[in-house]
């Protein structure tokens, strides 16, 4: 049978110091119980941990899974009874979690192999979205390890886990990706290179955002948002109603992510205005459209603009109409950049 390259470390773009540090102490045998894998979202951690469950489970000599053995097959397969993994669930309106009850079963089951000499892997991804009763549940587990079992926790917000689990488990901690690699990774799925380019500056060091940029008309929507902040100033109020309208039919997370585009370019628009040349744009494909909208726009109208999105893209995430929350965004924007001219 042909190896599987996803459970290769190889196959995880970026982060060599952490591999590196990674396969020494799986070498070594001295992986500690309890990892803590902190840093941006979308960059590999949960790869990264995948690919280590992997390697512990396969048992290779070098510390690197083989891809082919039946213990590698069966984790590929989603079989493998030894590795367990928790993700945060729906449940109703809120946001997902990871309750308490998810957190019980993967520590009984741990506990319940721990005598039969095997290793076990449990994988917690979006660890942060485990609430505090489900933290509480998972403490006693780390505190006395059962067996040979390795815990892997997986946050891109750390401080939203008690002081009491991250003291428990030995941090990993991942940075940004690079634009080389991101330009790469875009390259290799077939993205035409300016658009990749464009797209890498873009997603800020995340890969998973750049595919979501490139894959899912990000470009386009963040063109849209650009055009939007070109027309506020002249925005006549008569059109502010159906504008608002046709906006609040979509979908939450299209205006959410349609205020983040819009949040970037203001965040530029303030890069600008301190340095004309800056190198740290996050849209430097379009340049020379924000530095034209500065003579528009006064450095406080961004901060006033930047506060406003920000709020509003806070109050998405509430029960509130869309129609009227745009509506109220749609005026106090207009106000406010009306003013600074
Ligand atoms: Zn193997």
């Amino acid at each position: 049978m042909e190896s599987d390259v996803s459970l290769r470390f190889e196959a995880v773009l970026g982060h060599a110091e952490q591999k590196a540090e990674l396969q020494m102490m799986l070498g070594e045998k001295r992986l500690p119980h309890a990892l803590l894998f902190t840093g941006p979202e979308g960059v590999g951690k949960r790869r990264l941990a995948y690919v280590l469950a992997a390697a512990l489970l396969c048992g290779a000599e070098d510390g690197r899974p083989c891809g082919a053995c039946s213990s590698c097959r069966a984790l590929h397969a989603g079989t493998n009874p030894d590795f367990c993994e928790a993700r945060p669930e729906q449940a109703g309106k809120s946001a997902a979690q990871i309750r308490i009850d998810q957190i019980r079963a993967i520590c009984a089951e741990a506990s319940r192999f721990s005598d039969a000499g095997r290793g076990r892997v449990i994988l917690i991804d979006d660890a942060d979205r485990m609430n505090e009763a489900a933290q509480n549940s998972l403490l006693k587990t780390l505190e006395e390890p059962a067996g040979q079992v390795t815990f892997i926790l997986v946050t891109s917000v750390r401080n939203a886990l008690l002081d009491t689990i991250r003291s428990r488990c030995i941090p990993i901690s991942f940075g940004a990706l690079s634009e080389t690699i991101l330009r790469e990774a875009l390259a290799a799925r077939n993205i035409p290179a300016a658009e990749a380019e464009a797209v890498a500056a873009l997603a800020d060091g995340s890969l998973g955002r750049a595919i979501r940029l490139a894959e899912g008309g990000g470009l386009a929507k963040r063109d849209a948002a650009l055009s939007f902040l070109e027309e506020l100033p002249v925005l006549a109020m008569e059109r502010i109603f159906p504008l608002a309208e046709a906006m609040g039919k979509g979908e939450r997370d299209a205006l959410s992510a349609w205020f983040s585009y819009v949040m970037m370019a203001l965040r530029d628009m303030l890069v600008l205005y301190e340095d004309g040349g800056s190198p740290l744009l996050y849209n430097k494909d379009v340049r020379e459209r924000l530095a034209a909208l500065l003579s528009i726009y006064s450095k406080a109208s961004l901060f006033d603009l930047l506060a406003l999105a920000c709020e509003a893209q806070k109050r998405l995430q509430a029960n509130v109409s869309l129609r009227l929350l745009m509506e109220g965004f749609l005026i106090r924007a207009r106000d406010r950049c009306g003013a600074s001219i």
